[in-house]
């Protein structure tokens, strides 16, 4: 295919203001692309390379209005490229105004390289682009680019220019894709999907969905080497897991950067960061990590930076190391990494995507017995807390929360990972009375009996708090409370409004239950507010005007 054929047709993508019509429009293009399909398939998201292949064209604005000017001939320069860019807001508008292919005849470039200006030329040009480097590869890129530009027709110019600056923005994304292949070659979108999740290059998924229909999607496979989209986690709560399944898989969330390790022991082993950027050389200790492994694997992980007694240290310290190329051996003795893996995406020759969570799991621990992240398997919300404290307190960022039951989907912010959030406000409530706590905890209170201030010294009950106190914590809290013990009755104590504790909770909802009319839902303890009273403890009229404001 001509590019200036692809290009007329991507103008026409580009004028569509339906999704359903742009859709229509990449699939007939996609028909008709026959052997420049897989390149189509990418230029129209603006890629040179698949989406696993982090490799830029590492092409810069400066060097584009250089190539621009050359090809626009000797009364334009690189600066009035600028300033146009300035006027028009997109290169695309820019180079497409320029006069560029009447430098022709001039061209030491074009004579050398006479070929039309096919989307398969383009496309190996770019690529050549891409791998130059080092030493005179900007004069390389400016030469490439210039030969490009050159031979373009006024619409090809502006979407050249629009990718090598990585700015296509013609209203197509993946999902658009995605639903023009199978719409192209009567596929299901379904099929489609996975097979990208997996493959992870568009191009290559549209040539299967065309050569070998549902089959060859089907059969699409992870590659150990090869790096797929890191699945994502959507913000929740405690309760939003507990409402949706029947049980609850708690991890630790670790404050680190995402890494998918790839390791084949015949092979080599890589390191890839979220982006799918080849991180190996900065992180080391984890290629040794895995170097026992003596079966091929993909594992998910977090890199976190650890002190030396292995406790957690902020995300700004595994970035330091992350994408670092020089002096690894240096700053491997100032900041410590460690893997810590959750998931299991391959084990030697099976893929797990399609497996439950807890099947990965089960994988993953029989591969590393170290490093793993821990997880429990839940059903109640004081257990959530409970971990959830326990994750804070040895210094972590929180925690998360899957279904037990979940597949791994590649790239997908999904509802089957949940990180847990913070709460969005707490409440400072006063102590009016507890409970003795049972076993373990019979000599202390355990539950803790909170209120609202209603006015004139009075409060009304609103809940009670027993979770996200530590066993120290709670031997502390207990002495400082037994001595405002007014009157007991079985394990439940009455106590003398004195502490306020400052308390995060997830919904406050209208509960016959309490005092106040309201309860709240999944309390938990935060702190001991030492610098108030309980005259300035919440009120409930602030308790009313916060459900007033959510519903
Ligand atoms: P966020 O970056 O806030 O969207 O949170 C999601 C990120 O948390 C993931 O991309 C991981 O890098 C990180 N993370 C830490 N621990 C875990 C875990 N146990 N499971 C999944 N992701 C985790």
């Amino acid at each position: 295919m001509d590019f200036a054929d692809f290009a007329d047709r991507v103008a026409a993508i580009e004028a569509e203001p339906a999704d359903l019509e742009v859709t229509s429009l990449v699939a007939d293009l996609f028909v008709d692309a026959g052997a420049d399909l897989p390149v189509v398939a990418r230029l129209l998201l603006g890629r040179v390379v698949p989406a696993w292949d982090s490799t830029t064209l590492d092409v810069g604005p400066s060097l584009c209005h250089e190539a621009l000017a050359r090809a626009a001939g000797p009364n334009v320069t690189a600066d009035d490229v600028a300033d146009r860019l300035a006027d028009a807001g997109e290169i695309g508008a820019v180079a497409e105004s320029l006069d560029l292919d009447g430098q022709q005849g001039l061209a030491a470039f074009g004579a050398a390289d006479p070929e039309p200006l096919t989307v398969s030329a383009v496309d190996s040009r770019l690529r050549d682009l891409a791998a130059a480097d080092g030493a005179g590869s900007h004069d390389h890129k400016v030469e490439v680019l210039f030969g490009l530009f050159n031979r373009a027709d006024s619409l090809s110019a502006r979407y050249l220019a629009r990718l090598v600056l990585s700015e296509m923005r013609i209203g197509v994304g993946e999902g658009i894709v995605r639903d023009a292949i199978a719409e192209a070659f009567d596929v299901p979108v379904a099929a489609v999907e996975r097979a990208l999740q997996v493959e992870n290059d568009c191009g290559a998924v549209a040539v299967r969905a065309r050569d070998e229909g549902v089959a060859g999607l089907d059969a699409a496979e992870l590659v150990v080497g090869r790096p797929v989209s890191a699945m994502l986690a959507q913000a929740g709560t405690a309760v939003d897991a507990l409402d949706a399944w029947e049980s609850v898989a708690v991890e630790t969330k670790f404050d680190g950067a995402r890494v998918q390790v790839h390791h084949d022991p015949a092979g080599d082993t890589r390191v890839f960061s979220r982006n799918l950027e080849d991180v190996t050389d900065a992180l080391p200790e984890i290629v040794e990590f895995v170097a026992g492994i003596d079966v091929p694997v993909i594992l998910d992980g977090e890199a976190l930076a650890v002190d030396d007694a292995g406790d957690p240290l902020p995300f700004q310290e595994v970035l330091r190391r992350f994408r670092r190329k020089h002096d690894v051996a240096r700053m491997r003795e100032e900041v410590t990494v460690e893997f810590r893996a959750f998931d299991c995406l391959h084990v030697d020759g099976t893929d797990l995507l399609d497996a439950p969570l807890l099947d990965r799991r089960e994988r993953l621990a029989d591969v590393l017995s170290d490093g793993l992240s821990p997880l429990a398997v839940v059903d109640d919300a004081e257990a959530i807390a409970d971990h959830e404290a326990a994750a804070l307190d040895a210094g972590h960022e929180g925690i998360m929360l899957k279904n037990p039951d979940s597949t791994y989907t590649p790239g997908k912010r999904g509802q089957n990972w949940l990180k847990r959030k913070p709460d969005v406000e707490t409440l400072d409530l006063v102590v009016t009375g507890a409970e003795w706590g049972e076993g373990r905890r019979a000599n202390h209170l355990g539950t803790f009996l909170l209120s609202a201030r209603v006015g004139n010294g009075e409060f009304a009950t609103i809940g009670k708090v027993a979770t996200g106190i530590t066993d120290e914590r709670l031997a502390e809290l207990s002495d400082r409370l037994e001595p405002l013990i007014r009157e007991q009755e079985g394990t439940e104590v009455d106590i003398e409004p004195r502490v306020v504790f400052e308390v995060g909770y997830e919904e406050i909802q209208a509960s016959p239950t309490y005092g106040s009319g309201y309860a709240l839902r999944f309390p938990r303890f935060v702190a001991v507010r030492e610098d108030k009273t309980p005259a300035e403890a919440d009120s409930l009229e602030r308790v009313e005007r916060l459900v007033g404001e959510r519903s």
